[in-house]
């Protein structure tokens, strides 16, 4: 089984692991690790596996999940079984997806807050995020308003807070059950990512303070649906 580093060190850029498992020779399994998966609408890190013995560097290209696994997808085959590698993951990268991400929390707290406007959906990659939201009087000033609000709450900095809570707390609070309802009910544990102006379920990466966002620039919206949105941004 192997170890997920980024939930408790989401800043950890390097680390020692030991391979556990190959599939079809370039998806490598480790005891532990700092990459983090496709998922949740997130991309996934890229970097690097230097094998300790011989400092051979093996690009990994992909990071997925396979039935609950996390693997590294390397470039070419070569590593084994045992060996002991240090994961390295493309720091800037990392960074800019947890820049996304932190937005995209802004972003949903204040349609949220401010106009009971629900985020159903989101996906995030370098360069670019996208966020779905259901509005039945959509009317585009008031996004483009919502979007300064974010904007303004992101000058201010606020730092962003990791907790754990148990299942029953969850169920029993109010502001969380936005999104309680798609989690499975095995999960006893959760871990809540708070920024002020939002508090959600989230296994993701995130800044660690709000200014490091940016600034989020609406690039366009979109009709999907007769009450259902999308805004495209980027950060700058
Ligand atoms: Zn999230």
């Amino acid at each position: 089984m192997s170890k997920v580093l980024y939930t408790e060190d989401m800043y950890l850029k390097e680390f020692s692991a030991k391979v556990e498992e190959i599939q079809d020779e370039t998806q490598v399994f480790l005891d532990q690790t700092a990459f983090y998966p496709k998922s949740g609408g997130v991309d996934c890190d890229k970097g690097v596996l230097i094998r300790k013995s011989d400092k051979k560097e093996f690009a990994v290209v992909f990071t997925g999940k396979s039935k609950g696994r996390i693997y590294h997808q390397i470039a070419e085959p070569g590593l084994k079984k045992g060996d002991e590698v240090i994961g390295r993951l493309d720091w800037k990268r990392r960074h800019e997806l947890m820049r996304y991400h932190t937005a995209a929390h802004v972003l949903s707290g204040i349609f949220f807050n401010e106009g009971n406007v629900k985020v159903t959906g989101n996906d995030l990659e370098i360069g670019k995020g996208r966020i779905d939201f259901n509005f039945p009087n959509f009317n585009r000033e008031i996004v483009e308003n919502f979007v300064e609000k974010a904007n303004e709450i992101i000058k201010q900095n606020f730092p962003v807070k990791i907790t754990y809570i148990s299942r029953e707390e969850l169920d029993n609070d109010p502001s969380l059950t936005k999104l309680a309802m798609g989690l499975p009910k095995s999960i006893t544990k959760v871990r809540i990512v708070d920024i002020g102006i939002d508090k959600q379920p989230d296994g993701g990466c995130h800044v660690k303070n709000l200014g490091e966002i940016g600034e989020i620039q609406i690039t366009s919206i979109k009709n999907k649906g007769k009450n259902n949105r999308r805004l495209y941004f980027t950060l700058v």
